[in-house]
C-alpha cells in the first residue's frame, strides 16, 4: 500500500480530497473543528517537502448551489489552524478553479469550492472526475468519512492518476487501525455494540462473529435480545419483528465460540426524560409503563470486567441514553473500562457517530488508542465491505 511518505512533494500540486464536512452554526461559524485539525498532517508533508496543496471537500447536503453551504465561511478557521493563509476558489472546476491553481506557489494552500455544488460529484461522473484531476499532479485521499461513497472526487478521479495516487496520514491510519481489529488482533477480542437499534448493526454482528471473543451487547438494541429471550422489556425501545433474528445471531455465536454478554439490570424510567422517576430492576422485568434507559450497576461491573481482560476492545454505540445526564452514567464507566483497559496496554479503537461524540464528551479521547472519524464509513468496513475510496487508491 503506498503511503504519502513514498512521495516527495516537491515542486509538486497536491490535489488532497480532505473532509472538511464541519458543522456551523446559523453564523456560519465552525463549532467543530476536528475533522480539520485531522487532516492537518497531511497538508503540511505536502508543503514541508516544499510543495503546494489544493483542497476539495463537500460541505452539507447543498441542492446546487448555497451560499449558506459555501466554503469560503471556513476559510478563516482552516487558516487559523493550519497558520498559513488559505487562498480560496469559487468553484472547483473550470477555468477560474485552472487559473487559481496555475498562479499556486510551493507553500501555498489553495480551497476549492463546495464539491457538491454540482450534482456531477454525487453521481460519480467521470467527465467532472477529469476536470478535476487537472487541479494537481498527485491525488490524494485523506476523507475517511466519505470513502464508501464512489463519487467522482474520492473515487472515480483516482483513474487519472495511474501512478500519482495515495491515501493521506489520516486515511491510512484509519486503514491501519480497523485491520489491527480485524486482522491482527491480540486476543480476546471484545467488540462492544450498544446504540438504539438491532437493524442498523446487524450486518456488522453477523461479520465480526469470526474475529472476536467477546460480544457486548448494550443499550437499546439489547432489548430485542431479552425479549427474544423472554423477557419482560415494559415500554423499552423493542424490534418485535427483530426478536427471531436475535435468536440467530446468539445461535450463531454459540457455535462460534463467542461468548455473548447482555445487561443483566437497567436504569428504568417513567418517562424519556431527564427529569423521569427511575428505579433499578432486573433487565427481564421492567414493569409496564417502564423502560430501560441506562446500563444498572451489576452490568456495569459485568461489562467492565470483561473489557478489562480484552486485549483488543472495538466500541460503537452508548450503553444507555448519555445525552441526557441522568442516563449517561453507564456509557461514562463503560468508558472509564476501556480507557483503563488501554493504560494496561489493550488497543483500543471507538468508532461511529454517537460513540464518537460520547468519548468526546466525557473526555475518553486521547484515553483510547483511536477514535474513528467516518460513521458510516466505518461501520462498512465492520461489515465486511470494500470500499470503493479504498479500493480506488489500492487498485
Ligand atoms: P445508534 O445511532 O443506533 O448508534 O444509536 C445511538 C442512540 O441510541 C443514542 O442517541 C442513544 O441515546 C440511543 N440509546 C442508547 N440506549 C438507549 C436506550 N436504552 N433506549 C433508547 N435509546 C437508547
Amino acid at each position: 500500500m503506498k503511503t504519502l511518505d513514498d512521495f516527495n512533494f516537491k515542486d509538486k500540486k497536491a490535489l488532497i480530497r480532505v473532509d472538511f464536512n464541519v458543522p456551523l452554526n446559523e453564523n456560519l461559524e465552525v463549532t467543530d473543528t476536528t475533522r480539520i485539525q485531522a487532516a492537518k498532517p497531511t497538508i503540511m508533508k505536502v508543503l514541508e517537502d516544499g510543495g503546494s496543496a489544493v483542497l476539495m471537500s463537500h460541505l452539507g447536503r447543498p441542492k446546487g448551489v448555497e451560499e449558506k453551504y459555501s466554503l469560503k465561511h471556513i476559510v478563516k478557521t482552516i487558516t487559523n489552524i493550519l497558520g498559513v493563509q488559505v487562498k480560496f476558489v469559487e468553484n472547483c472546476v473550470g477555468d477560474a478553479a485552472e487559473k487559481a491553481v496555475a498562479e499556486l506557489q510551493n507553500g501555498e494552500i489553495l480551497l476549492l469550492e463546495n464539491l457538491r455544488f454540482h450534482p456531477e460529484e454525487k453521481a460519480g461522473d467521470k467527465k467532472f472526475a477529469e476536470q478535476l484531476s487537472k487541479l494537481g499532479d498527485i491525488y490524494v485521499n485523506d476523507a475517511f468519512g466519505t470513502a464508501h461513497r464512489a463519487h467522482a472526487s474520492t473515487t472515480v478521479i483516482a483513474q487519472f492518476f495511474p501512478e500519482n495516487k495515495s491515501f493521506g496520514l489520516l486515511l491510512a491510519r484509519e486503514i491501519e487501525s480497523l485491520k489491527k481489529v480485524l486482522e491482527e488482533s491480540e486476543k480476546p477480542v471484545t467488540a462492544i455494540l450498544g446504540g438504539s437499534k438491532v437493524s442498523s448493526k446487524i450486518t456488522v454482528i453477523e461479520n465480526i462473529l469470526d474475529k472476536v471473543d467477546h460480544l457486548i451487547i448494550g443499550g437499546g438494541m439489547s432489548f430485542t435480545f431479552i425479549k427474544a429471550l423472554g423477557g419482560k422489556v415494559g415500554n423499552s425501545i423493542c424490534e418485535d419483528d427483530k426478536q427471531q433474528l436475535a435468536l440467530d445471531i446468539l445461535k450463531q455465536a454459540e457455535d462460534k465460540g463467542v461468548k455473548v454478554h447482555l445487561p443483566i439490570d437497567v436504569i428504568a424510567a417513567d418517562s424519556f426524560s431527564n427529569d423521569a422517576n427511575t428505579q433499578i430492576v432486573d433487565i427481564k422485568n421492567i414493569p409496564d409503563g417502564w423502560e430501560g434507559l441506562d446500563a444498572g450497576p451489576k452490568t456495569n461491573i459485568g461489562f467492565s470486567f470483561v473489557i478489562a481482560q480484552s486485549k483488543t476492545i472495538l466500541w460503537n454505540g452508548p450503553v444507555g441514553v448519555f445525552e441526557m445526564e441522568k442516563f449517561a452514567k453507564g456509557t461514562i464507566e463503560l468508558g472509564n473500562a476501556i480507557a483503563d483497559a488501554t493504560a494496561d496496554g489493550a488497543f483500543s479503537l471507538v468508532g461511529g457517530g454517537d460513540s464518537v461524540a460520547a468519548v468526546k464528551q466525557f473526555g475518553f479521547a486521547d484515553k483510547v488508542s483511536y477514535v474513528s472519524t467516518g460513521g458510516g464509513a466505518m461501520l462498512e468496513m465492520l461489515e465486511g465491505k470494500t470500499l470503493p475510496g479504498i479500493d480506488a487508491i489500492l487498485n
